[in-house]
């Protein structure tokens, strides 16, 4: 069954308690704690699916259109069915709709294989969207992170040398990136950067870099087996406006701790400023940081 988009959007959805969850062709939106998923859902056992997470601030998607085309690239990369791109955007409309209004909300789209063994022998993909309380990242954004390089113990060409790796995928098996996190933490850190076994820089386990000597800024090539950022996209977008220049580069670890500025950015955190790296203090831009939060994102 789909969903029109516009009538989603128009209808007056009561508002639940919460997250909350709209499963994919259904037309209801359900408090998170009453949704639930079949214990042989692929997406469980294997963490074999592909999702995204989506800013809403000020009631308004930030890049809906770049996140399901992403969505989409990413099925594709996992051979799922592609995913009824617009069906998962009424799902998400009709959740935002059925949330609390909040300055920012988390968005989380989710395409799993489905079922193990699929319905009647044909793989049967779920999907839903999930609304979150956007957490508190004003420390993050002013004062900045603390951030560790770590090996990802992958060549910086493993996208083209063994593409079943999935490298640039963004699948729910997340589990290898939480791991680089707590290890972060036990190093004193918040954060991570990956750095390729051959030394080039990478991305953050759910960021992508941005790196800044003078007025160039650089963020690493996408061909390099990470996310296409679609923040760094936008924030590309403003420091262009604002006269910088802009580039992907493949960039090694010593020109990060050479860099004038270093940030993280992502859907969720946005811009995060980087304020030590592997244990040494390096410059916060808060100017440009607080220039980009606003021009880009509207948020003051
Ligand atoms: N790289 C990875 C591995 C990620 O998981 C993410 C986001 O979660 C990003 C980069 C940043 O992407 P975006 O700015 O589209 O959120």
């Amino acid at each position: 069954m789909s969903i029109d988009t516009a009538a989603a959007q128009t209808a007056i959805v009561p508002t639940l308690p919460g997250d909350v969850v709209v499963f994919v062709g259904t037309p209801d939106a359900v408090p998170l704690a009453e949704a639930t998923l079949s214990v042989s859902d692929l997406a469980t056992t294997r963490g074999d699916g592909v999702f995204e997470s989506i800013a809403v601030i000020g009631g308004v998607f930030v890049q809906l259109e770049a996140h399901l085309e992403r969505l989409d690239h990413s099925a594709a990369m996992l051979d799922l069915p592609a995913p009824d791109l617009a069906a998962f955007e009424a799902a998400a409309r009709l959740a935002v709709a059925a949330h609390a209004a909040e300055p920012e909300l988390l968005v989380k789209l989710v395409h799993s294989r489905g079922p193990e063994g699929g319905v009647n022998g044909q793989v049967a993909p779920s999907g839903w969207a999930q609304v979150m309380s956007g957490p508190d990242h004003s420390a993050a954004r002013t004062a900045g992170i603390r951030v560790v390089t770590l090996d990802r113990g992958y060549r910086h060409d493993v996208a083209q040398t063994s593409p079943w790796l999935l490298q640039g995928a963004k699948t729910l098996s997340y589990a290898l990136n939480k791991a680089a996190l707590r290890e972060a933490a036990r190093r004193g850190a918040d954060d991570v950067i990956f750095v390729s076994s051959d030394g080039v820089v990478l991305e953050g386990p759910t960021s992508t870099v941005l790196v800044r000597h003078g007025g160039v800024f650089r963020t690493p090539r996408t061909d390099l087996g990470i996310l296409a950022g679609t923040t760094q996209a936008l924030v590309f977008d403003t420091l262009a406006s604002l006269g910088f220049d802009t580039a992907e580069a493949v960039i090694p670890p010593e020109e990060l701790a050479a860099a004038d500025a270093v940030w993280l950015l992502s859907s969720g955190r946005l811009v995060a400023p980087v304020r030590e790296l592997d244990g040494r203090s390096i410059p916060v831009d808060a100017a440009l940081t607080s220039t980009l939060l606003a021009e880009t994102f509207g948020l003051r």
